[in-house]
């Protein structure tokens, strides 16, 4: 059996997965985001009532939101309890087994390239996650790359193009990271909100932006015609980077259908001739796919470059 754990800011989920990724159970509990050693606690427990439930000892893999540098230590999570410790090593002292423990948006492309995944088989594949924030991971030669800092993929913080900034009047945003005007900002859910208001919306959810964009609302339009111009070029960066088969799309945003079919053609105007648009898909698992990556990770499934 296989076991994986997805650590979110407000819950955490484990499944038991059977050898063909067929999910035998799965069960959440609430994060308790700002007490690290409860946090180790509670995991090992989840692990021991995995091993209870399924009779046995499964392999472990772990997703955590944020960035895990080379020494293991937690970076940029929304897991404030954490920071202090080296999150490997203080793992390690409280599991009684060997595990792997990626990034989630990581975990995500792993699953989604895996077995039953939208890009199933696919060698060369990124996942780009659009929820809250804009997440993402790369399969390069059908192994998860990582780099050596151990934060490739991280797509969401690279910058917002200076002419469509200018094109579109918009305003430099701070980051949760510490940089200035990353894109995450502005292609994630709430950034997409951001734009509609910038354009005079009152929309409080893309939702609401969704609905008013179908309503054929001027300030709805607008919105939309600059986030496919920053998504289309964000991702078409990606591709000149990595030259992709497959581009995943998960988080809240991918379930907007318009949105993910209109994604090829808005890549495609920031290539140049010759280079074909990959083939553009939704995730299969959504919300289980972060949790079935890192038990593939734990698996020793895919392994990372
Ligand atoms: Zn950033």
């Amino acid at each position: 059996m296989h076991y994986g754990i997805d650590v979110g800011g407000t819950k955490i989920e484990i499944a038991i997965y059977a050898r063909d990724w067929q999910c035998l159970d799965r069960w959440r509990e609430p994060t308790p985001a700002d007490d690290g050693e409860a946090l180790l606690a509670l995991l090992a427990g989840m692990v021991r009532e995995a091993d209870r439930r399924d009779g046995g000892r499964g392999s472990l893999g772990l997703g955590f939101p944020g960035v895990l540098d080379e020494q293991g230590h937690l970076v940029a999570a929304n897991l404030p309890g954490l920071r202090p410790f080296v999150l490997e090593t203080a793992l390690a002292t409280h599991l009684d087994r060997d595990f792997i423990i990626e990034n989630d948006s990581r975990c995500f492309v792993v699953s989604e390239t895996g077995p039953g995944g939208a890009a199933e088989g696919v060698m060369h594949a990124f996942g780009a996650i659009l929820g809250t924030g804009a997440g993402g991971g790369a399969m390069v030669d059908g192994r998860l790359l990582k780099g050596a800092g151990r934060f490739a993929g991280e797509w969401g913080h690279l910058p917002l193009p200076a002419a469509a900034a200018q094109h579109y009047d918009l305003p430099l945003l701070p980051c949760g990271c510490g940089l200035e005007a990353c894109l995450e900002g502005y292609i994630a859910g709430p950034g997409l909100v951001r734009l509609h208001r910038h354009f005079g919306g009152r929309s409080a959810s893309a939702e609401q932006w969704h609905q008013a964009w179908l309503a054929g609302e001027g300030a709805a339009r607008r919105a939309r015609e600059c986030h496919l111009a920053l998504l289309g070029g964000a991702l078409a960066n990606v591709v000149k980077l990595l030259s992709p088969q497959a581009i995943i799309i998960g988080g809240g945003l991918s379930a907007v259908d318009d949105l993910v079919m209109a994604l090829p053609a808005a890549i495609g105007e920031h290539l140049f001739p010759g280079v074909e648009v990959p083939d553009v898909m939704r995730s299969r698992l959504g919300d289980a796919s972060g949790v079935r990556g890192a038990a593939m990770l734990g698996a020793g499934m895919m392994t990372t470059a």
